[in-house]
């Protein structure tokens, strides 16, 4: 999955908006703030070493990983199925997210918008 950039400032609305930024954009276009990698789905600045996910966020996502594999071969499931149950109360974008994030896919575009996190998955 591909890194995404994005503005952390806090008082930008670029960052309370989530806007994603290309990877050769270098300042935010609303604030002019230089712009980081960021996670794809809490927005904390990436660290050296993190893939598009912050720690926190892929040991999150691998725990949840494990837990739909767990659930596909108890109940006989294929993943996917067991992936679009176990994240059936996230919204349609949420649920494609994680779909994505568990099965490997990658988006055919950079149309990263609209996966950003609703928060609600507490
Ligand atoms: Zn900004
Ligand atoms: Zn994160």
């Amino acid at each position: 999955m591909k890194k995404i950039k994005g503005c952390i400032n806090p008082e930008c609305i670029a960052k309370r908006k989530k806007l994603t930024y290309a990877a050769d954009d270098y300042y935010c276009s609303k604030c002019g703030e230089p712009i980081f990698y960021v996670c794809r789905w809490c927005r904390k600045p990436l660290e050296e070493g993190d893939g598009a996910f912050c720690a926190d966020c892929q040991a999150k996502m691998d725990a949840r990983k494990q837990q739909v594999k767990d659930t596909a071969l108890k109940t006989g499931s294929t993943v996917k199925n067991a992936a679009t149950k176990a994240f059936g109360f996230l919204s349609e974008n949420g649920k494609k997210f994680y779909e994505a994030a568990i099965l490997g896919a990658d988006e055919e575009d950079d149309d990263v918008e609209e996966y950003t996190a609703g928060g609600d998955e507490e």
